[in-house]
């Protein structure tokens, strides 16, 4: 069994996703407008929860009218709370979609193309540096947002990668991370897309208990696949 990724073998893992769930297309926006904003506050607030919940969040913000960084900006922190309630963690998460408001408003006027306009790197340590943002939100916003490739790992690609047993040199966010840049021509598109298919894979497939390996497209390739999982 392979335990060190390839070029050959990310485009196999891909390839077989992708035909299995068809493109994805994300990241997944519901309104027409503001989307780069919709982004931002999708990737806070889905932080720690289901997409569900976020989707939620960000409805009753736009039912709210609180829609675009200066309407945050312009909206008591506590009021922002209790419309984001769906999202858990609604309080903190209120602090950062204001911190990250704040920035915006008022260094970019507004213009949140200008912000991601900003070369990769400054533009990842300039995310990393707002309150609430870390190294899995600052990706998701690079990448869909921004449109520059970032790969995002999350937990589910974590998971799927232990299980595929690849060896990783550690347990950081950019141990993880190498695997995939070190190996892949960088592609916004691409690296989107895959991101999106490891996720589906990770939550419908591969998931924390019981995973449904007699499934799996990529049984052949998976130590685990004939493990006995709790
Ligand atoms: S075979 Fe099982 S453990 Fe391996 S990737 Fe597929 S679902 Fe996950």
């Amino acid at each position: 069994m392979p335990n060190d990724p390839t070029r050959e073998l990310l485009d196999l893992i891909y390839n077989r996703l992708l035909k299995k769930n068809g493109t994805l297309n994300w990241w997944p926006t519901t309104y027409e407008s503001n989307q780069g904003f919709e982004i931002v506050t999708g990737a806070i607030l889905v932080q720690n929860t289901t997409w569900e919940n976020a989707r939620t969040a960000l409805a009753s913000m736009h039912t709210e009218g609180i829609w675009g960084y200066q309407a945050v900006h312009n909206t008591m922190e506590s009021r922002l709370a209790t419309v984001i309630h769906s999202s858990g963690y609604h309080n903190i998460k209120a602090k950062k979609l204001k911190a990250f408001a704040k920035i915006i408003s008022c260094e970019y006027n507004g213009d949140d193309e200008r912000f991601f306009s900003h070369p990769l790197p400054e533009l990842r340590k300039q995310l990393l540096s707002i309150y609430g943002v870390g190294n899995e939100t600052a990706d998701d916003i690079v990448l869909y947002a921004a449109k520059k490739p970032s790969f995002v790992i999350d937990t589910y690609t974590r998971r799927i990668i232990n299980r595929l047993g690849w060896k990783v040199d550690g347990n950081d966010y950019e141990d993880y991370q190498r695997l995939f840049t070190d190996n892949l021509k960088a592609d916004a598109k691409v690296w989107g897309e895959f991101h999106a298919q490891l996720d589906v894979h990770g939550a419908q497939v591969c998931r924390k208990v019981k995973p449904l390996c007699q499934e799996c497209v990529l049984a052949d390739l998976c130590p685990s696949s004939k493990k006995q999982f709790d």
